[in-house]
């Protein structure tokens, strides 16, 4: 495969962590990104021991390589009391694989420290063209030819309609503000990641990023505010005031600037397939630009880590063939990405249930049931 080439489109986990497996193949590899910068955004993220297991299989090391701190217990509460709860390594529960919470930032770092030398970065691209048939991307003035190409440009993808025309985007009706706030004013906090459901199908979730300091994520019913920060801010305090600790402390150590607000939206269906071939080559769709899922169990990363790692996987396997190894791919990973997705979708659903529904099923949902497909999601080895 020594004289093969890739062309990436995107560098964002799943375009970063695609350019690391070809180039170890020994592809030659164009990653094109339309910011100015590969750099992760300020925010805190929750990688499964899934997700952790597949930054491994790059070479990464959550912990030590990007800064991850494990999460000892998952924790769902109501305003009231506590309504389910998991020790961490309960997911990791074969190998002792922890699962963490990173610093966005960090963890593209970590990404892009691995690139090696036979990926060439090309910053500042926006990608306009893809060609199908004689395989290439470009934009306005270049064009990259490729054995294959990757479009790892997020849940907008142009390429998604092409290869699965029956994969819209889907609008989650909540918009989540979120914030980090740097160590030294972050409130004391513990090794657990915890989320509490309130009324209003309200959510407010906080963990723990180490020495990056605190996160935290509040999901409200509704649009995309048009305010000011600090008018957001004022609205955030008021939306949550009088829920339990340290709901409030966690607010009020943010500064409007370290806020963001995100709308959320999912991809449903799950794509039939991941790729085109296209002559001896093909072109395959990558992390949220091939299934985007809702994002309320915090799969979304982990999946496109897994991704980037299976496709190195069914390459190795086939490799006198990018269409059949393509075609491993996608059998590889479509019947967990449909798990996985189903599974967020009907999450959402609930969680944006009426007032008493969340409360009522919070209460009847057994434990047991929760930590059953808690453990599910999180079992996935990389492929052998
Ligand atoms: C509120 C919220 C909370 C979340 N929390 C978690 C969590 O805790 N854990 C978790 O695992 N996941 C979480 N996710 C999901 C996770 O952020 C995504 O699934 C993941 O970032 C997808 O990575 P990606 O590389 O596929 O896409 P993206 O991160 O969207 O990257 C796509 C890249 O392509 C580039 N690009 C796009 N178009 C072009 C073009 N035309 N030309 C060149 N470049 C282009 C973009 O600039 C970007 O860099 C969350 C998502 C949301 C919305």
């Amino acid at each position: 495969m020594q004289n093969r080439r890739a062309v990436v489109v995107g560098a964002g986990v799943a375009g970063l962590a695609s350019a690391i497996v070809l180039s170890k193949l020994g592809w030659r590899v164009a990653l094109l990104e339309r910011r100015e910068r590969l750099k992760g955004d300020d925010l805190g993220m929750i990688l499964w021991a899934s997700g952790v297991r597949a930054l491994r299989a790059l070479g990464v090391d959550a912990t030590l390589d990007a800064a991850g701190t494990p999460v000892e217990r998952f924790e769902i509460r109501n305003e009231e009391r506590l309504s389910s709860s998991f020790a961490g390594a309960m997911l990791g529960a074969d190998d002792g694989t922890p699962s963490v919470m990173v610093h966005t930032a960090m963890l593209y770092e970590a990404l892009v420290s691995r690139l090696g030398d036979r990926v060439e970065v090309h910053p500042a691209t926006q990608v306009d063209r893809i060609d199908m048939v004689d395989l290439a991307a470009g934009d306005a003035s270049r064009r990259w030819n490729a054995d294959l190409v990757v479009a790892a440009d997020g849940i907008d993808s142009p390429t998604r309609p092409l290869i699965a025309p029956g994969s819209p985007t889907v609008d989650a009706g909540v918009v989540v503000f979120r914030g980090t706030i740097p160590a030294h004013r972050a409130p004391e906090r513990g090794a657990e990641a915890v989320e509490v459901y309130g009324p209003d199908r309200r959510r407010f979730g906080y963990g723990d990023l180490g020495h990056a300091g605190a996160c935290w994520w509040a999901t409200v019913p509704g649009g995309m505010r048009p305010e000011s920060p600090q008018i957001q801010h004022e609205l955030i305090n008021r939306w949550f005031a009088d829920w339990p600790a340290p709901v409030g402390k966690y607010i009020a150590a943010t500064r409007p600037s370290e806020l963001t607000q995100q709308s959320v939206r999912y991809v449903w269906p799950v794509p039939p397939r991941l790729h085109q071939a296209a002559g001896n080559g093909g072109i395959v769709l990558m992390g949220d630009a091939a299934h985007g899922v809702a994002p309320i169990l915090a799969q979304g990363a982990s999946l496109a880590l897994e991704d980037a790692v299976t496709l190195g996987w069914a390459l190795r396997r086939t490799p006198e063939s990018i269409p059949d190894a393509l075609a491993s791919y996608d059998r590889a990973r479509l019947p967990r990405l449909k798990r996985v997705a189903r599974l967020s979708r009907r999450v959402h659903t609930i969680a944006s249930g009426g007032r008493g529904v969340t409360r009522g099923l919070l209460r009847a949902v057994p434990d047991s049931w929760v930590q059953s497909q808690a453990a599910s999601l999180a079992d996935w080895q990389p492929p052998r």
